[in-house]
């Protein structure tokens, strides 16, 4: 289900780790064939959407469970901390690399 990104020239798949290195750079150069492409977040953008309203719809959720608002501050806490955790772990499966045009 979850893919690394490919060099969209030569078919590369690309480390965990390397992404994570070049996840923030606008274009990159493949290390196997040395062809630059651009590096788009755009996968990822949907994602962190995604899991910020799932995140405040649970959060209200536990909110309106509790009896009192104290008692569902450790929850709350926990989920999100959770949640955050597993978006970031799940980055490299969301960048995509793509040709530049005109190369
Ligand atoms: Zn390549």
């Amino acid at each position: 289900m979850f893919r690394l990104p490919v060099c969209p020239h030569c078919k590369t798949v690309f480390h965990y780790r390397d992404v994570w290195k070049i996840k923030n750079k606008k274009t990159e150069k493949c290390y196997h064939c040395g062809k630059s492409f651009k590096v788009s977040r755009v996968g990822y953008l949907v994602l962190l959407l995604i899991v910020v309203l799932l995140s405040v719809v649970v959060n209200v959720m536990i909110l309106s469970s509790m009896s009192n608002i104290l008692s569902s501050i450790a929850p709350i806490i926990i989920f999100s901390l959770t949640v955050v955790v597993l978006a970031l772990i799940f980055t490299p499966f969301f960048i995509i690399f793509k040709r530049i045009n005109g190369r």
